[in-house]
């Protein structure tokens, strides 16, 4: 296999289990060290199991336990990588999460928890991402860019989704800081990108695909009539993330088997 991500390093923030471990092996497969990220000690374990996976497919990296919704943890997590790898080259803003509730009864607490790790989170992962990326500046040995970024949001940035208001909105709000970030950025040649899947087969939405009936259902909101893997995902961030997508920059990437494409007027609504 080409190794189009040689030698950069890789922060994938939330990689202990879902879409950011399929990403964490695929930037792994493409050269990348990378940096498994988890929130609390309780997920150790798993992270330790990606890694070694990973490890034992010939790849190289380490785990990192950060809340990425505390500044002092997320600094802290990107100042001990630039001290062990010397820099970082790419940041997959990942890590989400949900608390759904029908609006009229969501708590203050369900709404900031949400907006709190899915917004602000990739906010503070963003901006020390950023800070390195100004420092170290183009190094054309690594990469045409200073630096990637890609904002891991969802087709709900675009497709409104009823009982799940603090979800919808914080990746409403992510394509904005992706958009920009993209802008503010381009000229110091930083790209920055989101990735938008449809229905992945992860814990986040299990409910969804683990009975027969639960699947069925699904698949009639999914076009391309499969659901979603983590390597769908993995596999469309080494190409976001590398070289060949060097003139890609502020876009949002949907990765969704055409979940987006209105499939309710399939049959001419
Ligand atoms: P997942 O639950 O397997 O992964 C989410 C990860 O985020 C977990 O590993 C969790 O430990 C981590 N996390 C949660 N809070 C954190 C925090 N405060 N700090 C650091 N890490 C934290 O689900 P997933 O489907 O792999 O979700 C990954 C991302 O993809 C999320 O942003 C989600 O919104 C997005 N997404 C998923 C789907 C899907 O169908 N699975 C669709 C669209 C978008």
């Amino acid at each position: 296999m080409d190794k189009k991500l040689q030698g950069q390093i890789a922060i994938i923030t939330g990689a202990s289990s879902g879409i950011g471990a399929g990403v964490a092996k695929s930037l792994s497969a493409a050269g990348a060290t990378v940096v498994i990220n988890y929130p609390v000690a309780a997920a150790k374990d798993a992270a330790e199991a990606v890694l070694a996976e990973i490890k034992t497919a010939g790849g190289a990296g380490n785990t990192s336990m950060c809340d990425v919704s505390k500044e002092d943890q997320v600094q802290k997590m990107f100042a001990d990588t630039v001290q062990q790898y010397g820099t970082v080259d790419i940041l997959i803003n990942n890590a989400g999460l949900q608390k759904d509730s029908p609006f009229e009864s969501m708590s203050l607490e369900q709404w900031n928890f949400v907006l709190g790790v899915n917004l602000t989170g990739q906010f503070l992962c963003a901006r020390e991402a950023i800070r390195e990326f100004l420092r170290r500046g183009v190094d054309p040995k690594r990469s045409r860019a200073a630096g990637k970024i890609i904002h891991m949001s969802s087709v709900h940035e675009v497709i409104p989704w009823a009982g799940h208001a603090n979800y919808a909105a914080s990746k409403g709000g992510i394509l904005m800081l992706m958009k920009t970030l993209a802008q503010e950025f381009a000229w110091k040649k930083i790209r920055i990108n989101s990735i938008c899947p449809g229905a992945i087969q992860t814990p986040i939405n299990r409910s969804a695909w683990d009975t027969p009936e639960a699947l069925k259902s699904l698949l009639t909101l999914i076009p391309y009539q499969r659901i979603g893997i983590p390597e769908d995902i993995g596999n469309a961030a080494v190409w976001l993330c590398s070289d060949d997508s060097d003139y890609v920059n502020g876009t949002s990437l949907f990765v969704d088997g055409g979940m987006t494409l209105y499939p309710g007027f399939t049959e001419n609504g």
